[in-house]
């Protein structure tokens, strides 16, 4: 897996979707790549012996000039997440919500892995007051179940949420202060810096490059997890079960309280909970006693529907063979009476 993005102004979204297309169908690439105006953003899998060629292709392109690749293990072999190459112009490569486009290239530094790993290690040991701002810019249910030591949730449901959420956790703490933000691959960071420095006017920022993805290649080489300063699992986006990369469980089933970091939407086609909140918390032996459900009461609905369901199911099976029967009956009468006219007519013949 490579991942990659760069925000910067592209002319012509278009020509570089096909440009790309052409360099890359040839290499066996697949994945996803969003171009728009304000740049691109790009999740590809690329076969081992074509790495270097791939590589080649970014170089070439003056619209990547300088990006960072972040080449990542597949989570398992199994998992292929791209069956094909997509490369779409879009109106963004990263949603925002936000009124008008901020200059994305003014985003602060970008701290390597080793250089975060010391600062987290470092902001842990001082006083509340004297220490940097460390804020998840990720989602809710990323920072559920892993974040870094000391670092500050947004608690957000959708990137959108993030500058209401950014004026909220800042409000009040001095324009001064040294701000740390990351997230899974960097780009999100990107947008929430570049808004920290020119809407919230704060100077000394900077975001791990490469975000999670990278630090969690970096412990792996140079540590092992007890040293990790991320705590607990990298939320992977439409998996149950996310990347380990610090040994600790944050979170808690949400039915019976105990450790559990697996991350699930409730089986009940009706359930009541929040769109904004449906993935939950739930520990194994109480998704399979409440049949993948939330509650008790969503297992009972969902068995309900089931039994609905099926009895449905077998009306119409019902009436099917009815008609079917009926059919033959009918058409045994005709062949009768067909028959039976026949033999009148030989008799009449006699
Ligand atoms: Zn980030
Ligand atoms: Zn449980
Ligand atoms: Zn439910």
């Amino acid at each position: 897996m490579v991942s990659f993005y760069r925000l910067h102004p592209l002319q012509d979204p278009e020509d570089l979707a096909r440009r790309l297309r052409a360099a890359w169908e040839p290499l066996g690439v697949l994945g996803r790549v969003y171009v728009a105006r304000e740049g691109i953003n790009a999740q590809v899998s690329v076969p081992d012996n074509m790495l270097e060629l791939f590589k080649q292709t970014v170089t070439a392109h003056s619209e990547l000039d300088g990006v960072y690749l972040n080449c990542d293990e597949p989570l398992s072999k199994e998992y292929a997440p791209f069956s094909k190459l997509q490369i779409k112009p879009r109106k963004h490569v990263l949603a925002d919500g936000l009124p008008r486009s901020l200059d994305w290239r003014e985003n602060g530094a970008k701290l390597s892995p080793a250089e975060w790993h010391s600062k987290v290690e470092q902001l842990n040991k001082e006083e509340e007051g004297a220490k940097p701002i460390l804020i998840d810019i990720r989602n809710f249910y990323e920072s559920e179940v892993g974040l870094f030591k000391g670092a500050k949730a947004l608690d957000t449901v959708t990137f959108r949420d993030t500058w209401d959420a950014l004026k909220e956790t800042l409000k009040g703490v001095s324009k001064e202060k040294e701000i740390l933000t990351y997230c899974t691959g960097g780009i999100r960071c990107e947008k929430a810096n570049a808004y920290i420095i020119q809407e919230l006017g704060y100077k000394n920022v900077s975001a791990l490059r490469g975000g999670i993805v990278n630090y969690a290649q970096y412990v792996k080489e140079k540590h092992n997890s007890s040293r990790s300063q991320f705590l607990g699992v990298n939320h992977v986006f439409d998996q149950r079960l996310g990347q380990r990369v610090g040994e600790e469980v944050l979170s808690r089933c949400i039915n019976c309280g105990c450790s559990s970091d697996v991350q699930t939407d409730c089986a009940n086609t009706h359930c009541p909970r929040p769109f904004a909140r449906r993935r939950y918390i739930q520990c194994q032996e109480c998704a399979i006693r409440q049949d993948g459900c939330c509650c008790s009461e969503c297992a009972d609905e969902k068995k309900a529907r089931e039994q609905r369901d099926e009895t449905q199911r077998r009306l119409e099976e019902l009436q099917v063979s009815l008609r079917r029967e009926l059919r033959s009956r009918k058409k045994s009468k005709d062949t009768a009476a067909e028959a039976a006219e026949e033999e009148e007519q030989r008799l009449a013949a006699l």
